[in-house]
């Protein structure tokens, strides 16, 4: 076993404190990586606070991991001590049932295993991200090609693929008009993603202050959704929604946007439910309401493959380990450009002094 330390909430009303625990060793299949960056999804918060009422203590956090791998199992092929490598949502899954099979190992018909807070259905508690290593199963380790911003990257691992998969699924493309739902760390992934698709980018922020970020991020048009007018303007016009929002809120007011068979696909995930749709409002235009969860391991290879390509990258604001607890603070009002990635050599200082 290896010591590892880490930052861990122990319940829901306290804040994440230092936290040492042991990794096991690096099996056959295993790839061990010191994690260097992890970004800070709203999911930590959700899990770190048992607002999905789900979170086994001590929770660790971190699903946005990229570091560098310091060992290999003897079966492992694809990666070699000192390659770069990331690590999403997922470590594990059954590898046997249908979705697997098809490379949709998020949607698991055992139930995959989350980096932090799995299996879900009993057994261990993953520990995640914030934390200076981890252990993981080469088939759910990433390939991250050499770059000079790593730090940027660690939000693609879990807000660049779960907007990059919806948006491909729906076959987002030129001669689309896409809204886009909520500019925080999907959000603005979003933005950047569908923009590089060539579709024609709508979007729906409540903050007035984001107009000029969104657009320098790819957005065609801005609309604060706020603004009853504004919103009345695009009325039956767009093709597909993106919706990122993080809280319960009236869906209508974007379903009615979408044109005759548009669909809109929630990403957000809130610890209560949105007020429910007028089922008028979608029959008459046979519209689809529609969810996505983050992406399957080769989708995610792709997505990464396909930002490299189009020099996409996260725009982030790096954080001391130290800052976690200011930083949940932050993200909870919007105020966060883009993400929130962590740089472990925070933790590691700290590690190396206790
Ligand atoms: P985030 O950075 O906090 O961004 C959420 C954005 O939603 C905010 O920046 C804000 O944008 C908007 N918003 C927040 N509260 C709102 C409210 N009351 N009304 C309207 N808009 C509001 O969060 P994130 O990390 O992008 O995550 C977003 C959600 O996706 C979370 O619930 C997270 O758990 C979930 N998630 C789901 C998956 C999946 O697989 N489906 C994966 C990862 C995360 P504006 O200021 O522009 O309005
Ligand atoms: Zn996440």
């Amino acid at each position: 076993m290896t010591q590892a330390y880490s930052y861990a909430a122990q319940s829901a009303t306290e804040p994440l404190k230092p936290y040492r625990f042991e990794r096991r060793d690096p099996a056959a299949d295993d790839v061990q990586i010191e994690i260097l960056y992890c970004g800070v999804c709203h999911s930590d918060l959700h899990t770190a606070r048992n607002e999905w009422k789900n979170t086994l203590y001590p929770s660790v956090p971190g699903h946005e991991i990229v570091g560098r791998v310091t060992a290999v199992g003897s079966n492992v092929s694809q990666f070699k001590v000192g390659d770069l490598a990331g690590v999403g949502c997922m470590v594990d899954s059954c590898q046997s049932c249908a979705s697997c099979a098809e490379g949709e190992e998020q949607y698991c018909e055992n139930g995959f295993t989350g980096t932090y807070n799995g299996p879900v259905f009993g057994g261990e508690n993953t520990l995640g991200g914030y934390s200076d290593s981890i252990v993981v199963k080469q088939q759910f380790v990433l390939r991250i090609a050499p770059t000079d911003n790593l730090a940027a990257i660690a939000p693609l691992l879990c807000a660049g693929i779960t907007t990059y998969s919806p948006l491909h699924h729906w076959k987002v493309g030129p001669g689309m008009k896409v809204g886009i739902v909520g500019l925080g760390g999907l959000g603005h992934m979003a933005v950047k993603i569908a923009h590089a698709m060539g579709a024609h980018v709508v979007l729906f922020t409540t903050s007035p202050n984001k107009r000029d970020d969104g657009l320098r991020l790819g957005a065609d048009e801005v609309v604060v959704s706020k603004d009853a007018e504004q919103m009345a303007a695009k009325a039956n016009s767009l093709d597909f929604i993106l919706n990122t929002v993080a809280a319960p809120h009236d869906l209508d007011a974007f379903l009615n946007l979408l044109k005759r068979d548009g669909t809109m696909t929630l990403v957000g995930a809130p610890d209560s439910p949105h007020p429910s749709p007028n089922v008028f409002g979608l029959i008459f235009k046979r519209r689809s309401l529609a969810g996505s969860l983050i992406g399957g391991i080769k989708e995610t290879q792709d997505m990464l493959d396909f930002c490299a390509k189009h020099g996409i990258v996260s725009d982030i604001e790096t954080i001391a380990i130290q800052d976690i607890n200011e930083a949940y603070e932050r993200m909870l009002k919007g105020d966060v450009k883009y993400r929130f990635v962590i740089d472990m050599a925070s933790l590691k200082k700290e590690s190396n002094a206790a």
